[in-house]
Protein backbone atom coordinates (compact mmCIF):
# COMPACT_ATOMS: atom_id res chain seq x y z
CA UNK A 1 0.00 0.00 0.00
CA UNK A 2 2.77 2.40 0.01
CA UNK A 3 3.16 4.54 -2.96
CA UNK A 4 6.52 4.46 -4.33
CA UNK A 5 6.80 7.77 -4.90
CA UNK A 6 6.82 8.50 -1.03
CA UNK A 7 7.49 5.33 0.38
CA UNK A 8 10.55 6.87 2.27
CA UNK A 9 8.69 9.25 4.06
CA UNK A 10 5.47 6.98 4.34
CA UNK A 11 8.17 4.60 6.06
CA UNK A 12 9.60 7.13 8.48
CA UNK A 13 6.16 8.76 9.66
CA UNK A 14 3.33 6.16 9.19
CA UNK A 15 3.86 3.72 11.98
CA UNK A 16 0.57 4.50 13.40
CA UNK A 17 -1.22 3.78 10.06
CA UNK A 18 1.36 0.50 9.84
CA UNK A 19 -0.38 -0.38 13.00
CA UNK A 20 -3.71 -0.11 12.05
CA UNK A 21 -3.09 -2.14 8.51
CA UNK A 22 -1.80 -5.05 11.06
CA UNK A 23 -4.62 -4.62 13.09
CA UNK A 24 -6.65 -4.73 10.29
CA UNK A 25 -5.15 -7.85 8.62
CA UNK A 26 -5.54 -9.67 11.85
CA UNK A 27 -9.01 -8.84 12.27
CA UNK A 28 -9.61 -10.38 8.85
CA UNK A 29 -7.51 -13.55 9.42
CA UNK A 30 -10.04 -14.22 11.86
CA UNK A 31 -13.12 -14.18 10.32
CA UNK A 32 -12.74 -18.04 9.16
CA UNK A 33 -12.85 -19.03 13.15
CA UNK A 34 -15.41 -16.29 13.80
CA UNK A 35 -17.47 -18.24 11.15
CA UNK A 36 -16.81 -21.02 12.46
CA UNK A 37 -18.03 -20.09 16.55
CA UNK A 38 -21.24 -18.11 14.87
CA UNK A 39 -19.91 -14.72 16.06
CA UNK A 40 -21.78 -13.06 13.26
CA UNK A 41 -25.29 -12.54 13.06
CA UNK A 42 -27.46 -10.04 10.85
CA UNK A 43 -29.68 -6.92 12.01
CA UNK A 44 -32.37 -5.72 9.66
CA UNK A 45 -33.26 -2.17 8.75
CA UNK A 46 -37.10 -1.01 6.97
CA UNK A 47 -37.66 -0.14 3.48
CA UNK A 48 -40.67 1.32 4.06
CA UNK A 49 -43.03 2.50 1.62
CA UNK A 50 -43.43 6.72 1.47
CA UNK A 51 -47.02 5.93 0.31
CA UNK A 52 -48.91 3.93 2.76
CA UNK A 53 -45.81 3.43 5.83
CA UNK A 54 -46.13 -0.53 4.60
CA UNK A 55 -42.39 -2.16 5.30
CA UNK A 56 -41.92 -3.21 1.73
CA UNK A 57 -38.60 -5.16 2.65
CA UNK A 58 -35.47 -5.58 5.25
CA UNK A 59 -31.81 -5.06 4.60
CA UNK A 60 -29.78 -7.32 6.30
CA UNK A 61 -26.40 -5.54 7.70
CA UNK A 62 -23.80 -7.91 9.21
CA UNK A 63 -22.22 -7.52 12.74
CA UNK A 64 -19.77 -9.10 14.46
CA UNK A 65 -20.47 -9.64 18.14
CA UNK A 66 -16.29 -10.14 18.76
CA UNK A 67 -15.22 -11.76 22.01
CA UNK A 68 -12.66 -8.70 22.50
CA UNK A 69 -13.31 -5.71 20.66
CA UNK A 70 -17.46 -5.72 21.32
CA UNK A 71 -19.83 -5.18 18.12
CA UNK A 72 -18.35 -4.38 15.35
CA UNK A 73 -20.00 -2.48 12.47
CA UNK A 74 -19.37 -3.95 8.84
CA UNK A 75 -16.97 -0.81 8.17
CA UNK A 76 -14.37 -1.74 10.19
CA UNK A 77 -14.13 -5.47 8.67
CA UNK A 78 -15.89 -5.62 5.44
CA UNK A 79 -13.53 -3.72 2.84
CA UNK A 80 -10.09 -5.58 4.00
CA UNK A 81 -12.71 -8.82 3.76
CA UNK A 82 -13.00 -7.86 0.13
CA UNK A 83 -9.15 -7.28 -0.39
CA UNK A 84 -7.91 -10.68 1.07
CA UNK A 85 -11.14 -12.56 -0.34
CA UNK A 86 -12.77 -13.98 2.75
CA UNK A 87 -15.98 -11.77 1.66
CA UNK A 88 -16.92 -14.84 -0.55
CA UNK A 89 -17.26 -16.79 2.79
CA UNK A 90 -18.79 -14.45 4.64
CA UNK A 91 -20.93 -12.92 2.03
CA UNK A 92 -22.17 -16.46 1.46
CA UNK A 93 -23.27 -16.81 5.13
CA UNK A 94 -24.84 -13.72 5.10
CA UNK A 95 -26.79 -14.86 1.76
CA UNK A 96 -27.99 -17.74 3.67
CA UNK A 97 -28.96 -16.38 7.05
CA UNK A 98 -31.18 -14.11 5.29
CA UNK A 99 -32.88 -15.87 3.47
CA UNK A 100 -33.41 -18.56 6.27
CA UNK A 101 -34.70 -15.59 8.31
CA UNK A 102 -36.82 -13.72 5.64
CA UNK A 103 -38.66 -17.15 4.63
CA UNK A 104 -39.93 -17.25 8.52
CA UNK A 105 -41.66 -13.72 8.18
CA UNK A 106 -44.10 -15.23 5.93
CA UNK A 107 -46.39 -16.74 8.17
CA UNK A 108 -49.68 -15.86 8.16
CA UNK A 109 -48.98 -13.18 6.06
CA UNK A 110 -50.09 -12.18 2.25
CA UNK A 111 -47.58 -9.65 1.48
CA UNK A 112 -43.83 -10.46 3.33
CA UNK A 113 -41.57 -8.42 2.85
CA UNK A 114 -38.90 -9.29 1.01
CA UNK A 115 -34.75 -9.54 2.31
CA UNK A 116 -32.68 -7.31 0.46
CA UNK A 117 -28.87 -8.56 1.23
CA UNK A 118 -25.72 -6.56 0.12
CA UNK A 119 -23.27 -8.29 -2.18
CA UNK A 120 -19.63 -7.59 -2.70
CA UNK A 121 -17.76 -6.62 -6.06
CA UNK A 122 -15.87 -10.11 -5.51
CA UNK A 123 -18.93 -11.64 -5.03
CA UNK A 124 -20.77 -10.29 -8.09
CA UNK A 125 -17.61 -11.52 -10.09
CA UNK A 126 -17.06 -14.84 -8.78
CA UNK A 127 -18.63 -17.54 -11.65
CA UNK A 128 -20.34 -19.39 -8.79
CA UNK A 129 -22.79 -16.62 -8.40
CA UNK A 130 -25.96 -17.82 -9.83
CA UNK A 131 -25.41 -21.35 -8.46
CA UNK A 132 -25.38 -20.40 -4.72
CA UNK A 133 -28.26 -17.86 -4.87
CA UNK A 134 -30.28 -20.88 -6.87
CA UNK A 135 -28.96 -23.28 -4.16
CA UNK A 136 -30.09 -20.86 -1.46
CA UNK A 137 -32.82 -20.07 -2.48
CA UNK A 138 -34.35 -23.87 -2.92
CA UNK A 139 -32.53 -25.06 0.34
CA UNK A 140 -34.63 -21.97 2.19
CA UNK A 141 -37.37 -22.27 0.49
CA UNK A 142 -37.71 -18.32 -0.19
CA UNK A 143 -39.13 -17.58 -3.18
CA UNK A 144 -37.00 -15.49 -5.37
CA UNK A 145 -38.81 -12.30 -5.68
CA UNK A 146 -38.65 -12.20 -1.66
CA UNK A 147 -35.07 -11.58 -2.36
CA UNK A 148 -33.49 -8.28 -3.40
CA UNK A 149 -29.22 -8.20 -4.44
CA UNK A 150 -27.82 -4.95 -3.53
CA UNK A 151 -24.89 -4.18 -5.60
CA UNK A 152 -22.76 -0.81 -6.25
CA UNK A 153 -22.19 1.12 -8.79
CA UNK A 154 -18.57 0.18 -8.51
CA UNK A 155 -19.56 -3.36 -9.30
CA UNK A 156 -20.62 -2.76 -12.94
CA UNK A 157 -17.18 -0.51 -13.39
CA UNK A 158 -15.59 -3.52 -15.25
CA UNK A 159 -16.54 -3.88 -18.54
CA UNK A 160 -17.35 -8.21 -17.93
CA UNK A 161 -19.98 -9.29 -19.28
CA UNK A 162 -20.14 -12.58 -16.85
CA UNK A 163 -21.44 -10.58 -14.24
CA UNK A 164 -23.89 -8.75 -16.04
CA UNK A 165 -25.39 -12.79 -17.45
CA UNK A 166 -25.59 -13.67 -13.99
CA UNK A 167 -27.30 -10.80 -12.69
CA UNK A 168 -30.00 -11.35 -16.02
CA UNK A 169 -30.26 -15.15 -15.32
CA UNK A 170 -31.00 -14.43 -11.69
CA UNK A 171 -33.37 -11.57 -12.81
CA UNK A 172 -35.66 -13.63 -15.00
CA UNK A 173 -36.25 -16.06 -12.08
CA UNK A 174 -37.38 -12.95 -10.28
CA UNK A 175 -34.82 -11.47 -7.95
CA UNK A 176 -35.20 -8.17 -7.27
CA UNK A 177 -31.41 -6.14 -7.97
CA UNK A 178 -30.61 -3.08 -6.98
CA UNK A 179 -28.04 -0.67 -7.01
CA UNK A 180 -26.86 0.51 -3.50
CA UNK A 181 -25.95 4.23 -2.91
CA UNK A 182 -27.13 5.64 -6.04
CA UNK A 183 -25.37 8.90 -7.35
CA UNK A 184 -21.84 8.12 -5.52
CA UNK A 185 -20.43 5.81 -6.96
CA UNK A 186 -18.88 5.81 -10.81
CA UNK A 187 -21.56 7.27 -12.46
CA UNK A 188 -21.55 5.42 -16.39
CA UNK A 189 -25.27 4.95 -16.92
CA UNK A 190 -24.89 2.56 -19.11
CA UNK A 191 -25.61 0.12 -17.01
CA UNK A 192 -28.96 0.67 -16.43
CA UNK A 193 -29.79 -0.33 -19.74
CA UNK A 194 -27.40 -3.10 -19.81
CA UNK A 195 -28.23 -4.44 -16.26
CA UNK A 196 -31.98 -6.07 -15.34
CA UNK A 197 -32.32 -2.77 -12.40
CA UNK A 198 -35.52 -3.15 -10.26
CA UNK A 199 -34.40 -0.29 -7.80
CA UNK A 200 -32.26 2.68 -7.26
CA UNK A 201 -30.81 3.37 -3.67
CA UNK A 202 -30.43 6.80 -3.52
CA UNK A 203 -27.26 7.72 -1.35
CA UNK A 204 -28.29 9.38 1.95
CA UNK A 205 -25.89 12.55 0.96
CA UNK A 206 -28.65 14.21 -1.39
CA UNK A 207 -30.89 13.26 1.71
CA UNK A 208 -28.87 15.21 4.39
CA UNK A 209 -29.00 17.91 2.01
CA UNK A 210 -33.12 18.19 2.54
CA UNK A 211 -32.31 18.46 6.91
CA UNK A 212 -31.53 22.13 6.08
CA UNK A 213 -34.93 24.31 5.28
CA UNK A 214 -35.01 26.65 2.34
CA UNK A 215 -32.58 29.22 3.92
CA UNK A 216 -29.59 26.29 2.50
CA UNK A 217 -29.33 27.15 -1.19
CA UNK A 218 -27.38 23.84 -0.93
CA UNK A 219 -30.84 22.42 0.25
CA UNK A 220 -32.57 23.66 -3.39
CA UNK A 221 -29.20 21.37 -4.83
CA UNK A 222 -30.06 18.26 -3.21
CA UNK A 223 -34.15 18.71 -3.63
CA UNK A 224 -33.08 19.29 -7.41
CA UNK A 225 -30.81 16.60 -7.51
CA UNK A 226 -33.07 13.96 -6.23
CA UNK A 227 -36.41 15.04 -7.81
CA UNK A 228 -33.90 14.33 -11.35
CA UNK A 229 -33.12 10.93 -10.27
CA UNK A 230 -36.68 9.52 -9.27
CA UNK A 231 -38.04 10.93 -12.77
CA UNK A 232 -35.07 9.35 -14.26
CA UNK A 233 -35.86 6.10 -12.53
CA UNK A 234 -39.23 6.12 -13.11
CA UNK A 235 -38.53 6.54 -16.70
CA UNK A 236 -36.93 3.44 -16.59
CA UNK A 237 -39.46 1.89 -14.73
CA UNK A 238 -38.04 1.38 -11.59
CA UNK A 239 -38.64 2.17 -8.13
CA UNK A 240 -36.56 4.61 -6.25
CA UNK A 241 -35.60 3.72 -2.04
CA UNK A 242 -33.97 7.02 -0.36
CA UNK A 243 -31.52 6.35 1.84
CA UNK A 244 -30.21 7.88 5.21
CA UNK A 245 -34.05 9.04 5.55
CA UNK A 246 -33.37 10.53 9.70
CA UNK A 247 -36.44 13.18 10.32
CA UNK A 248 -39.92 13.56 9.41
CA UNK A 249 -39.64 16.16 7.43
CA UNK A 250 -36.87 14.84 5.12
CA UNK A 251 -39.40 12.09 4.60
CA UNK A 252 -42.36 14.98 3.84
CA UNK A 253 -40.37 16.10 0.98
CA UNK A 254 -39.58 12.88 -0.38
CA UNK A 255 -42.94 12.05 -0.64
CA UNK A 256 -43.79 15.07 -2.52
CA UNK A 257 -40.90 14.84 -5.04
CA UNK A 258 -42.70 10.83 -5.48
CA UNK A 259 -39.93 9.06 -4.07
CA UNK A 260 -41.11 5.56 -3.68
CA UNK A 261 -39.76 4.40 -0.09
CA UNK A 262 -37.15 5.66 2.60
CA UNK A 263 -35.03 3.96 4.69
CA UNK A 264 -33.26 5.47 7.51
CA UNK A 265 -33.70 6.44 11.38
CA UNK A 266 -37.03 8.14 10.93
CA UNK A 267 -38.32 4.71 10.34
CA UNK A 268 -36.29 2.40 12.13
CA UNK A 269 -32.79 1.68 13.07
CA UNK A 270 -31.15 -1.65 11.89
CA UNK A 271 -32.32 -4.13 14.49
CA UNK A 272 -32.89 -7.66 14.80
CA UNK A 273 -36.13 -8.80 12.74
CA UNK A 274 -38.46 -9.31 15.30
CA UNK A 275 -38.45 -5.45 16.08
CA UNK A 276 -40.12 -4.63 13.28
CA UNK A 277 -42.21 -8.01 12.49
CA UNK A 278 -45.03 -6.35 14.42
CA UNK A 279 -45.54 -3.65 12.07
CA UNK A 280 -47.11 -6.05 9.39
CA UNK A 281 -48.65 -8.48 11.41
P1 LIG B 1 -25.35 0.36 3.02
O1 LIG B 1 -25.67 -0.91 2.31
O2 LIG B 1 -25.53 1.63 2.25
O3 LIG B 1 -26.25 0.32 4.34
C1 LIG B 1 -26.79 1.47 4.94
C2 LIG B 1 -25.94 1.93 6.09
O4 LIG B 1 -26.44 3.20 6.52
C3 LIG B 1 -25.98 1.02 7.31
O5 LIG B 1 -24.74 1.13 8.01
C4 LIG B 1 -27.06 1.67 8.15
O6 LIG B 1 -26.97 1.38 9.54
C5 LIG B 1 -26.78 3.14 7.89
N1 LIG B 1 -27.98 3.95 8.12
C6 LIG B 1 -29.27 3.57 8.05
N2 LIG B 1 -30.11 4.58 8.29
C7 LIG B 1 -29.33 5.65 8.52
C8 LIG B 1 -29.64 7.04 8.83
O7 LIG B 1 -30.78 7.47 8.91
N3 LIG B 1 -28.56 7.87 8.99
C9 LIG B 1 -27.28 7.42 8.90
N4 LIG B 1 -26.29 8.31 9.09
N5 LIG B 1 -26.96 6.14 8.59
C10 LIG B 1 -27.98 5.27 8.42
P2 LIG B 1 -23.97 -0.20 8.46
O8 LIG B 1 -24.92 -1.21 9.00
O9 LIG B 1 -22.83 0.24 9.32
O10 LIG B 1 -23.39 -0.74 7.08
C11 LIG B 1 -22.45 0.01 6.38
C12 LIG B 1 -22.16 -0.60 5.02
O11 LIG B 1 -21.56 -1.89 5.17
C13 LIG B 1 -23.41 -0.88 4.19
O12 LIG B 1 -23.84 0.31 3.58
C14 LIG B 1 -22.89 -1.90 3.21
O13 LIG B 1 -22.19 -1.26 2.15
C15 LIG B 1 -21.89 -2.67 4.05
N6 LIG B 1 -22.50 -3.95 4.47
C16 LIG B 1 -23.32 -4.21 5.50
N7 LIG B 1 -23.65 -5.52 5.54
C17 LIG B 1 -23.03 -6.10 4.49
C18 LIG B 1 -22.98 -7.44 3.99
O14 LIG B 1 -23.59 -8.38 4.49
N8 LIG B 1 -22.21 -7.65 2.86
C19 LIG B 1 -21.54 -6.62 2.25
N9 LIG B 1 -20.82 -6.89 1.17
N10 LIG B 1 -21.57 -5.36 2.69
C20 LIG B 1 -22.31 -5.10 3.81
MG1 LIG C 1 -27.05 -1.63 1.15
MG1 LIG D 1 -26.71 2.07 0.78
MG1 LIG E 1 -23.35 2.79 2.20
Amino acid sequence: WAKAAGGARWALFDADRNRRELARYALSAAIPTALDRGEFYLDYQPLTSLRDGRVLGMEALVRWRHPELGVLRPDSFIGLAEETGLIVRLGGWVLAEACREAEGWSAGHDDPPFVSVNLAVRQVHRPGLVQEVRGVLRQTGLPPDRLQLEITESTMMSTAEEPVRALRVLADQGVRIAIDDFGTGYCNLAYLRDLPVTELKVAGEFVAGLRAPAADPGSRTDERILASLVSLAHALDLTVTAEGVETAEQADRLRAIGCDAGQGWHFGRPAPADRFLAQWA
